[in-house]
């Protein structure tokens, strides 16, 4: 089969031409600078499902020391009879409580053509796992003025995630957060949740300028174990974490959305202690990029 391989295209990503890794880029989303010496943690419940639910965790947030509230107004659900979030009205309740809190908002879309919508709200757009490689999405936020927090496919290779990025940067967004949500664990037992792959935080950090998060509460799906993959994570050199929060107000089963994986405002209050005085370390890895066949 000679030949074959010289007609295949190989995708890679080339952040190179968006800036020297070796300097992170510092994304400020509502004067909260990300990518710096120390780490930011951006909470929040997993969906707003209420005024006073999404009040109680923001209050929370804010108690801890937070300064970013994360919550969706529309939530990407894996069975179209769960609950899909408020919509619209979520937004209107993320606004409010940024009102009450002071606190900046960071939303998900999912439908290119929400996106105006959701970034009249919005302080920083959230690119979930799922659509992590919907392109048409991924250049409509490029457009929309807004710092985007960009998750990777919990299947997607460093360069495909990169690649991800690459379509945003091209809109000339290069406020661009990259967000480690975890990976898929074998279907053997907790077949809904993942891992966090540590290994891929430094090798993120050596390709591109881009603040690396990590998500500790959808890769692990439990809030026994969100604050040791937390520190794990920022060991690891990241920049910051995305962590879910119970309500204070709430009983976890009364929660619509990952009842399961938010943590107690004590355990928020000790993360965002650690993460102000723990300095982010120079990023681990052989910085090499795994190229992947173009697809
Ligand atoms: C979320 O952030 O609430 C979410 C659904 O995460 P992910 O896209 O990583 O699954
Ligand atoms: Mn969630």
């Amino acid at each position: 089969m000679s030949g074959v391989l010289s007609e295949l295209t190989i995708a890679r990503s080339n952040w190179l031409e968006y800036g020297n890794p070796e300097t992170t880029r510092e994304v400020v989303v509502a004067g909260v600078p990300i990518g710096g010496v120390h780490p930011i943690v951006i909470a929040g419940p997993c969906a707003v499902e209420s005024y006073e639910q999404t009040l109680s965790a923001a209050r929370a947030v804010a108690a801890a020391g937070g300064r970013l509230l994360r919550g969706g107004a529309f939530k990407p659900r894996t069975s179209p009879y769960s609950f899909q979030g408020l919509g619209s009205e979520g937004l209107e309740i993320l606004r409010a409580v940024s009102r009450e809190t002071g606190l900046g908002v960071v939303t998900e879309v999912q439908d290119p053509r929400l996106v105006e919508r959701v970034a009249e709200t919005a302080d920083m757009l959230q690119v979930g796992s799922r659509s992590m490689q919907n392109f048409p999405l991924l250049v409509e936020v490029g457009k929309a003025g807004r710092p985007i927090l960009l998750k990777r496919g919990f299947s997607a290779t460093l360069d495909e995630w990169l690649c991800a990025a690459e379509y945003i940067a091209r809109e000339g967004c290069l406020d661009i957060v990259l967000c480690e949500r975890g990976v898929r664990r074998s279907a053997s037992w907790n077949e809904a949740r993942s891992e966090l792959d540590l290994g891929v935080i430094g090798p993120a950090r050596q390709a591109t300028p881009l603040p690396v998060i990590g998500d500790p509460s959808h890769a692990t799906g439990d809030w026994r174990r969100v604050e040791a993959a937390s520190l794990e994570a920022l060991r690891a050199g990241a920049h910051g974490l995305l962590i879910e929060v119970l309500p204070p107000s709430m009983e976890r089963t009364d929660l619509r959305c990952d009842p399961l994986q938010g943590v107690s405002a004590d355990t928020l209050q000790r993360l965002m202690d650690f993460a102000r005085d723990f300095q982010v370390p120079e990023p681990k890895g052989d910085g090499a990029i795994a190229a992947g066949a173009d697809s």
